[in-house]
């Protein structure tokens, strides 16, 4: 695993963090690392169940952010498009108003990875209902919804680095969205 692709997936994580993963994965440990930690999937499988999910999360702890219109796995958001989540608010014309339609997209790549991978996700783009940037507001809005965010979000990019390193070496990061 070359230190630049590491540093891609990693970005801002010192530099003995990024030396560690090195060292995990030139020992073939990563999978074990993984296995370990995350070893349970879940049951969020239908677009149904994942507004459900997202929503119960906004109810909790953003009462006052707008209301999800619409919220489903995406086929089209994969390592290799770069993009894993995606949020946008899409102006229709409503009788005669023009109204913003909320909308979460997820990659259904997080359909088979652990319960904890994909609240993530969902903390990371519901958060963005509110802040747009990858500022100190967002992040401790993602820390108010799960407070274990920042954990999960560098475990998440391992995970991510550790799938793409055998089979696209060269690839450009993936963005979480
Ligand atoms: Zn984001």
């Amino acid at each position: 695993m070359s230190l630049p692709l590491i540093q891609q997936y990693l970005p801002g994580y010192p530099a003995h963090v990024q030396a560690q993963v090195a060292q995990l994965h030139a020992r073939g440990k990563l999978g074990h690392y993984f296995k370990q930690r995350y070893p349970q999937g879940h049951a969020i499988q239908s677009d149904k169940a994942l507004y459900e999910f997202c929503n119960g999360l906004k109810q909790r702890y953003l009462k006052n952010a707008p209301l999800l219109d619409k919220v489903y796995f995406d086929n089209q958001l994969t390592i290799e498009r770069q993009t894993l989540g995606l949020n946008t608010a899409i102006s229709r014309v409503q009788g005669g108003k023009l109204k913003a339609k909320k909308e979460i997209r997820i990659s259904s790549f997080f359909k088979t990875t652990s319960l904890e991978f994909l609240t993530m996700i969902v903390v990371h783009e519901l958060a963005h209902l509110k802040e747009r940037n990858h500022d100190k507001a967002f992040y401790q809005l993602c820390l108010h919804m799960e407070p274990d965010y920042m954990q999960y979000e560098f475990d998440c990019r391992l995970y991510l680095l550790s799938l793409v390193v055998d089979k696209h070496p060269a690839s450009p990061a993936a963005q979480l969205g």
